[in-house]
């Protein structure tokens, strides 16, 4: 059986766990926090990394430090995970959700402007796939309506657009470490913060409303409860488990890549014959090979590929359900304007297995079973 997703393991993690345990710290902000968080603030740019116990977790801190207030509108793509629209929901928000482009099936940065009301507070772009959205029109639709952007970088760490790090555009950005992603801590994630004056307030709501942060750094001598918070601080252990990987990021980034380039070319052929499309990575945009799909022709068509796969040991999968369509999503959301591309698009994705150490012998295997299915259709 070839599955969809294994998760990460380079070899290393193993022994900064039990150096963690060791040492006797594994709870929070420790000395494998502290690292990663300082690996990503090199890598990025980003002025500020805070680890998070989830991109969930670090998508609700955002919208705590966005200050959404009931009644307030924020503006999405509706074919995203629901964790892009709980963490706005959470904090009374109305989710305005706008179509996708079928390209990139991003959100149409030219729909946007037209869901904008006097409510609007923030813009939550969503890199699919690790493909970047058309930042510079969103950044130039946020500075002209005075709104804040959190970046949904879920899927796009070690992604760039015209140069920047995907994360570090918006006021915030998040990212996810869960076991689907390209490197991970099991569950975990991260807040990337933009604008210095926020990364007090951030580091206050992290750790349960206290300035903790301060005591530790010795600019205070005792901590005390001063906002209200929560605990977005994962454990060491998890911390220790993700430093492993990002020490060994570029070999699990070309790892990803040689198998994202190979599928490329050798479905090419069925591209050009009409009848697959292949993603599409737009110029100034690089991606990290989070994810390799296909486009099939409609949902019939996925459906039958799908089955294919699985009588052939091979586990592919589709995505989202577009969240206007969901019971929450009607309750908490509207879809401004047509849904032209959301649903129609999200019907024929089908996403192939994909992960850090797919052998060359099981890629073959999943190229000529769809090979094979196209041949028989
Ligand atoms: C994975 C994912 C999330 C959630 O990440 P968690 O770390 O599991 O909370 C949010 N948004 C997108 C687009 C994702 O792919």
């Amino acid at each position: 059986m070839i599955p969809f997703n294994v998760p990460p393991f380079v070899g290393t993690e193993t022994k900064y766990i039990e150096d963690a345990i060791a040492k006797h710290k594994i709870c929070g902000d420790g000395e494998y926090t502290k690292k990663c968080n300082a690996w990503l603030e090199g890598k990025t740019g980003s002025p500020k990394v805070l680890l998070t116990t989830s991109c969930t977790h670090a998508t609700e801190m955002a919208a705590l430090l966005c200050d959404i207030k009931p009644g307030d509108e924020v503006i999405m793509p509706s074919y995203t995970f629901v964790s892009t629209a709980d963490a706005f929901v959470l904090r009374g928000a109305k989710v305005v959700f706008v179509d996708i482009r079928p390209d990139t099936m991003n959100i149409d940065e030219n729909k946007i402007e037209a869901a904008i009301t006097e409510n609007t507070k923030a813009i939550v772009p969503v890199h699919y796939a690790g493909v970047s959205c058309e930042m510079d029109t969103i950044m130039d639709i946020a500075r002209r309506h005075n709104l804040l952007v959190v970046e949904d970088a879920a899927q796009g760490i070690m992604s760039t657009y015209k140069g920047k790090a995907l994360g570090t555009i918006g006021d915030y950005g998040a990212f996810s470490f869960h076991e689907t992603k390209n490197y991970s801590m099991g569950e975990g994630g991260a807040l990337l913060i933009k604008n210095q004056d926020m990364i007090e307030p951030a580091e206050i709501i992290r750790e349960k409303g206290t300035n903790r942060a301060k005591f530790f750094r010795g600019q205070i001598d005792k901590y005390t409860w001063v906002e209200a918070g929560s605990s977005y601080l994962p454990s060491e252990l998890n911390a220790a488990y993700l430093y492993g990987q990002l020490e060994s990021a570029d070999k699990i980034f070309d790892d990803r890549m040689n198998s994202w380039n190979k599928y490329y070319d050798a479905f090419k052929e069925l591209a050009d014959a009409g009848k697959v499309e292949l993603p599409v990575v737009p110029e100034g945009c690089t991606h990290n090979a989070h994810m390799f799909y296909l486009k099939c022709k409609d949902l019939e068509e996925r459906t039958a590929l799908i089955n294919y796969g699985k009588a052939n040991d091979i586990i592919m999968v589709f995505h989202y359900i577009p969240l206007h369509s969901a019971p929450a999503g009607k309750k908490y959301g509207r879809f401004n304007g047509e849904d032209i591309f959301t649903t129609k698009e999200s019907e024929r994705l089908v996403r192939l297995p994909l992960y850090y150490g797919l052998t060359d012998e099981d890629h073959a295997k999943v190229v000529k079973t769809v090979k094979d299915f196209y041949s028989k259709n």
